[in-house]
């Protein structure tokens, strides 16, 4: 999720999910924005390989590897939008689709589970994610998340690499712990090269480190090396949202966040709050491509102050 789609998403049940310990741990939620009309959204299908497809409607991208054992597919999007999907994935192949990876918990990829369980899809995704799913938070007005019906829910989860055997080719699923949240998982196609990364990784804005999911920025900086592992000068990288980039795209983004989050985490040292960290510009020669930075650079500071305090916490308690 980024910016642009956390102002479409904030004012359905999971977005209430999202939010809530934010109203505990950080500021209060801007208020929600209406809905997008989801009729009038239309799927585009886009070949970025001899056998890969992507996918682009409302929400983060989909990934589409076809094939005789069946349809392998990458994320869900809004549960509104699931026929849709499903027919431009039929325009694609005549076989069912078999199995389908969440790279993260946030409704604009795991909103159409409940529809791909029920078309038979075998959904995978890390515990984290599930247990999210299963469990979500309160929502910021205190009423109880809304959890994901079992129809809905992973059928398989793990928490290793794992690799599948589909269709001919290989599927690396990479996970990359508390990044954008602490249950993302990243999927490379070695075959078609492609590469499709979760929530951390956006192509048109600032993304939102989801700190109260787990993610933070140490874990951002770890999840791009695991991309880059796999990654060869032609690999089509898929990020969560807006178009393909290359290797090199995505190494100059992480050096981008180790200037910015280095910059933060000086601040932090000095004692200074959100608003000094504000007032510094840490994002300054960058903001003119990705875009207004207050909502990013509040979360990059939250999330590594969170996540110091989180550590120093527990080894107080080990020590009491
Ligand atoms: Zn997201």
């Amino acid at each position: 999720m980024n910016r642009r789609h956390l102002s479409s998403l904030a004012s359905l049940s999971f977005a209430l999910t999202l939010l809530a310990p934010l109203a505990l741990r950080a500021q209060a939620p801007a208020p929600a924005p209406a809905p997008p009309d989801f009729s009038k959204v239309e799927i585009k299908t886009t070949k970025l390989a001899d056998n890969f497809y992507m996918l682009e409607g409302q929400g983060g991208q989909i990934g589409v590897l076809p094939g005789p054992d069946g349809v392998f597919m990458v994320d869900s999007q809004f549960a509104p939008l699931s026929e849709k999907i499903a027919a431009a994935i039929k325009q694609i192949s005549n076989q069912p689709i078999k199995f389908m990876v969440n790279t993260h918990v946030h409704g604009d990829h795991t909103g159409g589970d409940e529809n791909f369980g029920k078309m038979g899809v075998t959904i995978m995704a890390r515990p984290q994610l599930r247990e999210r799913l299963e469990h979500p938070s309160p929502g910021a007005n205190g009423q109880p998340g809304v959890p994901m019906p079992a129809a809905g829910l992973p059928k398989v989860t793990y928490d290793a690499p794992m690799t599948l055997y589909m269709n001919g080719e290989e599927i690396h699923l990479i996970p990359a712990p508390k990044a954008h949240t602490d249950g993302d998982i990243a999927v490379f196609f070695p075959d078609d090269n492609v590469l499709a990364a979760p929530g951390f990784v956006s192509n048109d804005g600032w993304p939102v480190i989801d700190w109260w999911t787990g993610g933070w920025t140490g874990g951002m900086l770890d999840g791009f090396d695991r991309l880059l592992e796999v990654a060869d000068a032609n690999t089509r990288i898929v990020p969560a949202n807006g178009p393909p980039m290359t290797r090199a795209e995505l190494k100059a983004q992480q050096a981008m966040y180790t200037t910015v989050f280095g910059r933060i985490h000086d601040l932090l040292t000095k004692a200074l709050g959100t608003d000094e960290v504000l007032a510094a510009k840490p994002t300054a020669e960058y903001d003119a491509k990705f875009g207004d930075p207050k909502q990013f650079v509040t979360l990059a500071f939250q999330s590594t102050w969170g996540h110091l305090r989180d550590a120093y916490d527990t080894r107080l308690r080990n020590i009491a």
